[in-house]
């Protein structure tokens, strides 16, 4: 172990070169602020090995460690998480993306030691997500009330219970995915969000096919923050939802509707007059003032929305120059909708007219 440290030490010794360890140094002496530069540089499972050495690595690593990830541990992960949660007590953001054998414990183990923590990761793929269940999330709203961004996707064992108890209590909530969660995805929840963490910004509420306009409506008006909403699969959602969002949320970028077949053409020109109405408005001004990355549509899914026309998706595609069908960028997305093949973004009508003026021009 000594000789691997000894190696990293050497090799990144021009940035290191004034502290002199190298040679017949004590590693025991190695200043905290080098260490964990050094171990910046290094894999998380370097940084859990290290954390074992001796008593005053581990101190060290306990207040420099911020971010770990835990993606890479395989079928030890649950027994992995719960021994060395005590030691990265200021964890800040945790990754556990897809380890499919993570159980509550784990989840429990990091809500009792990581109160700093304000991004968690627990996506899971939807076969293998069972193994989560509220205990996670009663442990989270009881530990970590700091958190601001929580991926649920694929946590097909959380139910509505659990998650009301995690909005009540993470009230800093500004991310949230709870993709594939339908068990939990329903109207209740996503009110208790609404009423509770009115930062939300980003909500992913795809295939949580219980959720009707009710939820929706309530999140428009206690969100107003909301950036990015995606309902891909939800397909009780019809025009009340999108007119909520269109009117409430002036700050919204993102909107996924994939396969909402209820949606109609009275949804596309709301987002057309948000467009319109909101540049006059005091919310408006607001919106551009605050907000350094602009304003409006900057992607929107309509896949699957059988029943747009032609001419009410085009008006959209016109009010927000970012949307594009264009191959290139495809931030306007009509796939599965064959009378939507007449949208077209402003590329494809620039390169209509140049490819126009060009014929004429070799005509001449
Ligand atoms: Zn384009």
């Amino acid at each position: 172990m000594r000789d691997k440290w000894k190696k990293l030490v050497l090799k990144h010794s021009a940035v290191f070169e004034a502290h002199e360890l190298v040679g017949d140094s004590k590693w025991q002496d190695i200043p905290m602020e080098l260490l964990v530069r050094i171990l910046a540089l290094v894999d998380h499972r370097t940084v859990l090995v290290a954390s074992g050495v001796c008593t005053g690595w581990r101190d060290a690593l306990s207040l420099g460690i911020l971010e770990l990830s835990f993606s890479w541990c395989g079928k030890s992960v649950s027994m992995l998480v719960q021994s060395v949660a005590y030691k990265f007590y200021r964890l800040q953001s945790c990754n556990l993306r897809r380890c499919t054998l993570l159980n509550d414990q784990a989840v429990q183990a990091i809500a009792r030691h990581c109160h700093d923590l304000s991004s968690l990761d627990l996506s899971n793929g939807r076969s293998s997500g069972t193994r989560l269940t509220d205990l996670s999330l009663v442990a989270l709203a009881n530990g970590c009330k700091l958190l601001q961004k929580l991926d649920l996707s694929g946590c097909i064992g959380i139910t509505e219970a659990g998650l009301v108890q995690l909005a009540e209590s993470c009230r800093q909530l500004k991310h949230l995915n709870l993709c594939g969660c339908d068990n939990a995805g329903s109207d209740n929840a996503l009110k208790a969000l609404a009423q509770n963490c009115v930062g939300l910004q980003i909500l992913n509420a795809g295939w949580c096919d219980r959720i009707t306009d009710e939820g929706i409506s309530a999140m428009a008006i206690w969100c107003p923050d909301l950036r990015g909403v995606d309902l891909c699969g939800c397909h009780l959602i019809s025009d009340v939802s999108v007119i909520a969002l269109a009117e409430k949320c002036h700050r919204l970028r993102y909107l996924g509707l994939h396969c909402c077949r209820n949606i109609t053409d009275l949804s596309m020109y709301s987002l057309v007059n948000s467009r319109n109405t909101t540049t006059s408005t005091k919310s408006y001004v607001q919106c551009i003032l605050s907000d350094q990355d602009g304003y409006g549509l900057v992607s929107l899914n309509l896949s699957g929305c059988t029943a747009l026309s032609g001419q009410a998706v085009q008006a959209v595609c016109d009010s927000f120059p970012a949307l594009h069908t264009c191959p290139e960028r495809h931030s306007l997305n009509v796939s599965g909708c064959t009378n939507l093949t007449s949208v077209h973004c402003s590329c494809v009508v620039d390169r209509g007219n140049r490819s126009a003026i060009a014929s004429r021009l070799q005509q001449q």
